[in-house]
């Protein structure tokens, strides 16, 4: 059941779910302007999340798209308001527009390699047999970053890229101490084993410590991260990303190194980290 939230005087987001793949939809509203965050997995998602802040009175004035990972931009079609996006979104975008997501074109992606099982389960039982996929294109791109005065509330659009997804953006909301992490957070789901790079999650890290936020939202989070949460992820990301360079991709290595930094046992969330950095590691 997913439910509308408000987070703060200005944010509002519809939960997740995980199961379709819905990642969180999200309203940021000034006395000016409304901003809405990714255009939702389905016309059914997009309509719910529509639906619901209506009955808060707020409608959407702008969308912003996190990137062009189907279950963010599926709900395109049903967005009547001008859209921004980067300009790597808007080109993935458009390749994406003659594709099919019929049973037959999914499995044949999944077997070539250029879609994977996890999306393509999600897209049958997100959207049944109504395959009738149309995703208009953006209005507005940029290539940096973007800032956007609602009246009494900004938001900065931020391209971070990262191992998830080249076209990664993050919205940060000073004036709430938020920041929109998108997907950007989370491994490279379209490889033969989801994986961070070293390389890749070092800069991200970077990018994502310039911004000072009290509460970081992750798409697919069912709850919001706190600062500490976030700093502890952060933390051991770097950790990893260390740690697998300097003992050249051995997980058994790594696990020790930072189990005797941490003087404790590694939790599963811990090594599981590892192992998408081990599987990111190649040899130099
Ligand atoms: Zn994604």
């Amino acid at each position: 059941m997913q439910t509308l939230q408000h987070l703060s005087k200005h944010i509002f987001y519809l939960t997740p779910v995980q199961k379709t793949d819905r990642p969180i939809l999200a309203a940021v509203k000034g006395n000016k302007k409304t901003l809405i965050i990714d255009a939702g997995n389905s016309v059914a998602h997009a309509q719910l999340f529509q639906d619901e802040l209506l009955k808060h009175d707020i409608s959407g004035d702008i969308l912003a798209l996190t990137h062009s990972h189907w279950d963010h931009v599926f709900g395109l079609e049903h967005i009547g308001i001008p859209v921004i996006c980067h300009e790597k979104t808007y080109q993935h975008i458009k390749g994406m527009q003659p594709l099919s997501w019929e049973d037959q074109a999914l499995d044949q992606r999944v077997e070539e390699g250029t879609e994977i099982p996890f999306c393509a389960d999600a897209i049958k039982l997100e959207l049944g047999r109504n395959r009738e996929i149309s995703i208009p294109l953006p209005d507005i791109t940029f290539e940096k970053k973007l800032t956007i005065d609602l009246g009494d509330v900004t938001c900065i659009i931020d391209h971070v890229g990262g191992d998830h997804a080249k076209d990664s953006c993050i919205i940060y909301v000073p004036e709430e101490k938020t920041l929109f992490l998108g997907d950007c957070f989370y491994a490279n789901l379209y490889a033969e084993k989801w994986n961070y790079t070293a390389e890749e999650a070092s800069l991200l890290v970077k990018k994502i410590e310039a911004y000072d936020a009290d509460t970081y939202i992750l798409s697919h989070h069912d709850q919001p991260c706190t600062k500490q949460e976030m700093e502890a992820e952060l933390t051991l990301m770097k950790q990893c990303a260390r740690a697998v360079v300097k003992h050249r991709g051995n997980r058994a290595k790594i696990e020790q190194d930072l189990a005797e930094e941490a003087n404790r046992e590694l939790t599963a969330n811990e090594r599981e980290m590892i192992g998408f950095f081990v599987n990111g590691y190649i040899e130099e």
